[in-house]
């Protein structure tokens, strides 16, 4: 038993503050992740050593009362709060009214409803469509499988740093063997890996970088073979890895020079993130296909694939789906959130956010040559720890300053392809005030290591 006895609600209404009652973990959470070790496979880690029991504005509290300052989201999830109060009422209602009737069985409106959401908000004014998944892996499999009956070719390029997903094909998609691939193999075929843009290690323009990619994608693949190109705007789960000026663009044009389908892999950038509803518009591109997922729903499970009409529809009937594909509670809880998006203003909120991480991640870089990079756009702004002497990835330091945060209440969250960044995704509903604190903490913890 390790619930407490009074419910305790989420939301907004939770006090917004930092507060530890025990050590992290404390007794109740100690219990839980007894019982997770014995029951839950090894295989499913957790970074925060606590029993979650609320969450909302920028908190998450546990079971033994202590309340963390979440600069996290659940991984870009949350990003209109956690209980938002508008997702929970759409939730509660579309739960009372049915739980599921299967889409390709029963067609139900709140599906249709969020296609019309995202065929709108998605970049480009072109005709579009959409299907709806249940998760970013999903969707970005869907998309590779549309992207080839539409092309008829069979090859895919990636690129490096990439995280696409922990699916078959999503694994072959994502760069990274530890932890996301060692040992899982055979990987899927016509997977082919390109030449990212990293500005902080390539020292390349992104005319260069694209030139070095694409030459490597016409010698080693062939655009006629080529059905699509796939990658984050912003990478992700890489190290929050900003491409240099003019990169995407060229790989964008020539895509459409040569009938490749270009993806945008927006699952972690999309909804108001990076200070624009996707991150595709500050690099001023228009994707064939847009895959999202993580902020789209508040915290529901859902995915969707956005994208031109003549090459969403070039599937046969049937040939897109899944049982719970686009669940209707899942849907009632995205249109609320996609509003919120909207009506809540959380474009500019995530643009402020990312200045007020920026300058505070600045000056600490300014004063501390451990910092070797600070980079990304509005609330997803990551932090790089090197040597200063040498420049190499420092993920020791990365993970006793991450470390150091949570055992403070603050939750950090680590990334990159080195494992030597720390990266910021709060939720969009934080105040300054507890964004600042959480950045205090992390600041000590740094001068502390
Ligand atoms: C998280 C993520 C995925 C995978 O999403 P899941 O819902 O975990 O399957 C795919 N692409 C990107 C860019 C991601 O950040």
């Amino acid at each position: 038993m390790s619930t407490p006895t009074t419910t305790l609600l989420g939301g907004p209404t939770l006090p917004q503050q930092r507060s530890l009652v025990t050590a992290i973990p404390g007794p109740r959470s100690q219990e839980l992740l007894a019982r997770k070790a014995s029951a839950v496979a090894s295989g499913v880690a957790h970074t925060v050593p606590i029993e979650a029991v609320a969450a909302g504005g920028g908190v998450v509290v546990d079971a033994d009362g202590n309340s963390l300052i979440d600069l996290g989201s659940g991984i870009a999830v949350t990003s209109v709060g956690n209980a938002h109060p508008a997702v929970v009422a759409a939730v509660q209602n579309a739960v009372a009214q049915m739980t599921h009737t299967c889409f390709m069985i029963s067609p139900y409106e709140s599906y249709v409803a969020v296609a019309e959401r995202l065929n709108r908000l998605t970049p480009g004014d072109h005709a579009k469509k959409s299907a709806l998944f249940n998760s970013g892996a999903e969707a970005v499999e869907n998309a590779v499988k549309i992207a080839r009956r539409f092309t008829g070719r069979q090859a895919v390029v990636a690129f490096d740093h990439a995280y696409h997903g922990r699916t078959n094909l999503t694994m072959a998609l994502t760069a990274k063997s530890m932890p996301y691939k060692s040992g899982f193999g055979p990987f899927a075929s016509e997977v082919y890996r390109a030449p990212a843009s990293y500005p902080f290690r390539d020292g390349l323009s992104g005319a260069e970088a694209a030139a070095k990619a694409i030459s490597l994608i016409e010698k080693q693949i062939g655009a006629d073979n080529l059905a699509a190109v796939i990658i984050e705007p912003i990478q992700g789960e890489g190290g929050f890895i900003v491409p240099a000026d003019g990169f995407l663009p060229a790989v964008v044009d020539w895509c459409r020079a040569n009938g490749v389908v270009f993806i945008a892999d927006e699952v972690q950038t999309g909804f108001a993130r990076t200070g624009a509803m996707f991150a595709s518009e500050l690099f001023g591109i228009v994707p064939d296909l847009i895959t999202t997922a993580k902020g789209i729903a508040g915290g529901m499970p859902l995915a969707a694939v956005t994208g031109r009409a003549e090459i969403m529809d070039a599937t046969h009937a049937g040939g897109l789906g899944g049982t719970y594909g686009g669940n209707p509670v899942a849907c009632a809880a995205a249109v609320a959130s996609i509003d919120a998006f909207e009506n809540d203003g959380l474009v500019g909120r995530a643009t402020e956010i990312g200045e007020v991480l920026r300058a505070r991640l600045d000056a600490l870089q300014a004063a501390d040559p451990r910092i070797g990079d600070v980079r990304g756009r509005g609330a997803m702004i990551a932090a790089e720890f090197v040597d200063p002497v040498t420049g190499a990835p420092d993920a020791a330091l990365t993970s006793a300053v991450a470390k150091a945060a949570i055992a403070e209440g603050v939750i950090v969250l680590t990334c990159g392809t080195y494992g030597n960044v720390i990266r910021f995704l709060p939720p969009l509903s934080i105040s300054d005030e507890l964004l600042g604190e959480g950045l205090d903490v992390v600041a000590a913890a740094l001068a502390a290591a």
